[in-house]
């Protein structure tokens, strides 16, 4: 079943790679396992799929004791500062930063342990006040301050659309998101470009993929029919 599932994921993602004339081999799929079980992680570490998400420390912190680093493990979920040390332990990449005091302790707690934390920065491009991230308008200076910080390593932008049943409502926000992204390109003047975009879930990754997304977070359209 999860085979078959993924099999109809990478499709497609695939197609449209072809739509929008991207290479696949640019988005990377993060299996979201926050309603999976243990043996269904084995099962997709299995067939190759080694990215997995979480949405809660406490969780993968538990799933981590199985799993070990067979799998890379992403945090997509908020982060409470008071959970950031158990976090830099176990993710390779925190996806939900979304304001300074939280960059701050992260890249704290990851110098006491020699790490350097890469990270993305979590935007509210939608403007719904029940999703965490931070405004548009406050990504570029937010970025400069947090850039500053010497033990992380802001690798790009995340975002969550925007609940419609239409995918073409939600298109205009992973637009956005790109744009806000290349804005952080042109006016910065270090050597490394932030790459990343992490958007895209089950209801909506073909026109996230479309858009540029080079990180989709999903979970049911993997695991369905599994239980
Ligand atoms: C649960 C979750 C996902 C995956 O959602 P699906 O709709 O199951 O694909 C992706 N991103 C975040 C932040 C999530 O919490």
């Amino acid at each position: 079943m999860i085979a078959d599932n993924l099999k109809n994921v990478n499709l497609s993602i695939s197609n449209s790679c072809k739509k929008s004339g991207r290479q696949v081999s640019g988005v990377k799929l993060i299996c979201v396992t926050k309603e999976a079980g243990l043996a269904q992680i084995e099962e997709v570490i299995g067939l190759g799929y080694k990215n997995i998400g979480e949405n809660r420390v406490q969780d993968a912190v538990i799933k981590h004791r199985s799993i070990g680093d067979r799998a890379i493990w992403h945090l997509v979920g908020h982060l409470q500062t008071n959970k950031v040390r158990d976090a830099i332990k176990i993710f390779a990449l925190i996806h939900s930063v979304d304001n300074a005091r939280l960059a701050l302790k992260i890249s704290e707690e990851a110098g006491k342990i020699g790490k350097k934390q890469d990270i993305l920065i979590q935007v509210n491009v939608s403007g719904e006040g029940s999703k965490f991230g931070i405004e548009p308008g406050q990504v570029l200076p937010f970025f400069k301050e947090v850039s500053l910080y010497p033990n992380i390593n802001i690798l790009g932008l995340m975002t969550i659309g925007p609940e419609a049943d239409d995918p073409e409502i939600i298109r205009p926000y992973f637009r956005k998101l790109r744009e806000l992204r290349d804005n952080i390109n042109a006016v910065r003047s270090t050597q490394y470009a932030v790459r990343e975009l992490s958007m895209g879930m089950t209801n909506d990754f073909e026109v996230a993929v479309e858009e540029g997304a080079t990180m989709v977070r999903i979970g049911r359209a993997v695991f369905k029919d599994d239980k």
